[in-house]
């Protein structure tokens, strides 16, 4: 007969309900309210008293977690995945592929594929995020180069129609066949994303004339401004910042950007239109130390170089290549980038779980059913403490996990 979460701070995030109630029925939200709140004396009441409540976290960017990248192509990668997750309090994410041979992307595809339609344990997967192949070789970043290429209209069109669990695409538009790509993604509704892009601030006009809406984790794969015989050409960067219709994404763990390039991006775009995303690997979840990842030797550990803009604390891990060079990929989970947004930008802690819950529920058209504690919307919630680790996970009225 459904349950209700009583004595906590609740983020619906829109207002702040402090002590608040949530009651769930089924898979649903019933009723949200304050204390005053009259709940029926059949529902199960548990105590939240002391911890915060919000929407579940709504991850649009992972690639891996818990020892398990979504390239493997299994069920049995994905479930580890979902409860890797669930426990830093994500309900909803997209499983994201890599640059890779064909063969490759589709039986990661096959997999999720199949996955949808038997539900994994952990966070809800909602679908496919296809992160290259058509990508710009100077901004590929950890794409692999070798099979980087142009948008294959027969490719993707075979892609698109044997996978409908393929709900965003990060692409290149200024490539040639790039904004044709854009307009097919409009046309079926999917998400189109410009990312590893090395687009000038008038190809970026082109793409979001032919149906790209979102940028793909900022400053990272995307061209800034050049210089052309004295002449200054702002980039994806700066057409990012100042684009009110352009939607982004940053990836806050602290290592990706320091502190004052958050605040800037929060500044430019406010917090209805960037949301936080894991891009997390293999290594979420894990906890300091040396990993073999997808063939790459790797390491996890919370140091940062000498002058850095602040001393992380204990536990906040990224993954790098061996030598350090360049960063594996986060190896974060949601939670710790909203810990972040409060300790490390300064944000308000309701603004903070705004960008993790309601924002990318609305980049992704999924406003309608997630992102925000209101009748009417699936139960997915999370309970957390105030050094953000969480306490429960409940998905579409499930407690999927608890500490
Ligand atoms: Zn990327």
């Amino acid at each position: 007969m459904g349950f209700c979460l009583v004595g906590g701070t609740v983020f619906t995030p829109l207002r702040t309900l402090s002590p608040g109630v949530a009651v769930v029925e089924e898979d649903r939200i019933i009723a949200v309210g304050d204390e005053h709140l009259k709940v029926g004396s059949s529902v199960r009441e548990i105590d939240v008293s002391g911890f915060y409540v919000s929407p579940g976290f709504i991850d649009i960017h992972v690639h891996g977690g818990g020892g398990h990248d979504v390239m493997e192509g299994s069920s049995e990668s994905l479930k580890a995945i979902a409860e890797t997750h669930a426990r830093g309090g994500t309900t909803t994410w997209l499983a994201t592929t890599l640059t890779a041979p064909l063969d490759q992307i589709q039986k990661a595809l096959q997999a999720i594929e199949k996955a949808m339609d038997t539900p994994l344990g952990g966070a809800k997967l909602l679908g496919a995020h296809l992160e290259g192949p058509y990508f710009h070789p100077e901004q590929a970043g950890a794409q692999n180069p070798t099979y980087l290429k142009h948008p294959d209209l027969s490719e993707y069109k075979e892609l698109l129609d044997s996978f409908p669990c393929i709900k965003r695409v990060s692409a290149a538009p200024e490539l040639p066949g790039g904004l044709e790509f854009g307009r097919e993604l409009r046309r079926r509704g999917i998400l189109a994303s410009i990312g590893h892009s090395n687009a000038t601030y008038q190809q970026v006009l082109e793409a979001l004339e032919a149906g790209f809406s979102h940028v793909t984790h900022i400053y990272s794969g995307m061209s800034s401004v050049r210089r052309f015989k004295a002449y200054r050409f702002a980039g994806v960067l700066e057409a990012t910042l100042l684009l009110n219709e352009l939607t982004t994404e940053m990836i806050a763990d602290g290592h990706h950007l320091p502190p004052s390039l958050m605040r800037l991006v929060v500044k430019a775009k406010g917090t209805e239109r960037v949301c936080v995303v894991t891009d997390a690997i293999a290594a979420a979840g894990l906890g300091p130390g040396r990993y073999q990842l997808g063939g790459l030797d790797v390491v996890v550990e919370d140091e940062v170089p000498d002058g850095y803009e602040v001393h992380l604390s204990k536990g906040n891990y990224v993954a790098k290549l061996a030598d350090r060079r360049a960063f594996a990929g986060s190896a974060a989970t949601m939670n710790m980038l909203v810990r972040n947004l409060v300790n490390l930008a300064g944000l308000p802690l309701v603004e903070a779980v705004k960008m993790a819950t309601w924002t990318p529920a609305r980049i992704l058209g999924l406003s309608h059913e997630k992102g925000l504690l209101a009748p009417g919307m699936k139960a997915d919630l999370v309970v957390f403490d105030e050094t953000f680790d969480v306490q429960m996970t409940i998905v579409e009225g499930k407690i999927v996990y608890q500490k």
